[in-house]
């Protein structure tokens, strides 16, 4: 889906977003209903009124979506989950997520948020709907109540549709998030959830197919098959965006297992602190062509001195000036244990604006480790997992 989507406004803070398949989606839904819903259960209006009402009814059944979207960021926000943007389309809504859910429970209140909303607006509405019929059967209350029947029963339908436990549905979701809680891994609790999803998937594809397959020879109405048609196209779908979710966690599982320690480099070279810059420049970048240098001053790690903070000097000064007077002095996020997963520590370096990191073992230097060879040991881990 690389098509470009247009910024419709924000909520939340958050842009909200519409992708050119979703106007398919809002003319059909216009068209299904000012020529056949509406005209069958308020009849005697003009095509005209049902067009404007069809076209009010898509629109609020758009505001449902977005809502039931807004729900899942809500709560996410609350968890400090960054939300890039909420895109509607075709099948509806997705809210982009930048991070995962901090804890199974955090999951799964995320999870049901959006089902949440859609399931009050929905009561909502069969509560109003409820009332107009009780009062009278007025022409225009009449109106009313039928754009609230089918809100309503709009809304159920998007709550319980998301239900299903299948990844990367909301259902999926809190089955992650209850599979998660249990086996203590994230990833694996992904790829199970991901499993379902692509059994669901194909249910409903099957179930399309069968509809359309009914239609054809005439055990049910000729007009099922568009409804078979869509339940095979939303089967598809879903399979296609499990098996997506099931590679990515299976790559970040690899790659969560890697370790600074399978990557740093064991040969470092310090400079003691009293190096004069051009002593710095000849003897130790130029001969080992690295990015940066720890800096100890009697075998104790001080500092860490770059590339750029010498270029910060200028060239005439350098038989003058002495590593310990340009590095970086020694902080705790300078250093790593080899232990550290290697996602986590380019976390850190990204957090920091560090280029290398310095891996220490028991007080003692026994590593350095840069950003590059992070990235491209991970793009070669990547690429044999696949
Ligand atoms: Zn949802």
């Amino acid at each position: 889906m690389q098509i470009r989507s247009w910024e419709i406004g924000r909520a939340l803070g958050i842009p909200i977003r519409i992708h050119p398949s979703w106007f398919l989606v809002f003319l059909l839904a216009t068209w299904t209903l000012s020529t056949d819903y509406l005209p069958e259960s308020l009849p005697g209006l003009s095509p005209g009124r049902y067009w404007v009402m069809g076209a009010v009814a898509a629109v609020l059944l758009f505001l449902s979506v977005l809502l039931h979207e807004l729900g899942h960021s809500y709560v996410a926000l609350y968890y400090r989950i960054p939300i890039e943007q909420i895109t509607l389309f075709l099948f509806g809504g997705v809210a982009h997520m930048r991070q995962e859910a901090p804890s199974p429970k955090a999951e799964f209140l995320i999870a049901i948020a959006g089902p949440v909303v859609s399931f009050v607006i929905s009561g909502s509405c069969l509560a109003l709907v409820a009332l107009v019929e009780a009062i009278q059967q007025d022409q225009a209350l009449r109106g009313v109540a039928m754009l609230g029947l089918l809100l309503g029963l709009g809304n159920l339908q998007l709550g319980m549709f998301n239900l299903i436990p299948g990844f990367p549905l909301d259902g999926g979701r809190i089955l992650r998030a209850g599979l998660w809680a249990w086996g203590k891994d994230y990833y694996r609790a992904t790829k199970q959830a991901a499993v379902a999803g692509l059994g669901f998937g194909l249910i409903f594809v099957l179930w399309g197919l069968l509809r359309i397959r009914q239609a054809a020879t005439g055990e049910l109405d000729s007009s099922m098959v568009w409804t078979g048609g869509w339940l095979a196209l939303i089967g598809i779908f879903l399979y296609v965006a499990a098996l997506a979710s099931r590679r990515q966690a299976a790559l970040r599982h690899t790659i969560s297992a890697v370790k600074i320690q399978d990557m740093m480099v064991t040969t470092v070279v310090s400079i003691p602190s009293h190096t004069t810059l051009d002593e710095a420049v000849n003897r130790y970048f130029q001969a080992y062509g690295y990015g940066g240098f720890p800096v100890v001053d009697d075998r104790r790690l001080i500092g860490l001195v770059t590339v750029a903070d010498i270029q910060a000097v200028p060239v005439a000064m350098w038989s003058w000036r002495r590593v310990d007077q340009v590095m970086r002095p020694f902080s705790d996020s300078m250093v790593v244990t080899p232990d550290v997963p290697a996602v986590q520590a380019m976390g850190c370096m990204a957090r920091e604006g560090w280029d290398q990191l310095i891996v220490v073992h028991n007080g003692e230097i026994v590593g350095l480790v840069t950003h590059s060879a992070i990235v491209h040991f991970l793009q070669l881990r990547g690429a044999s997992s696949r």
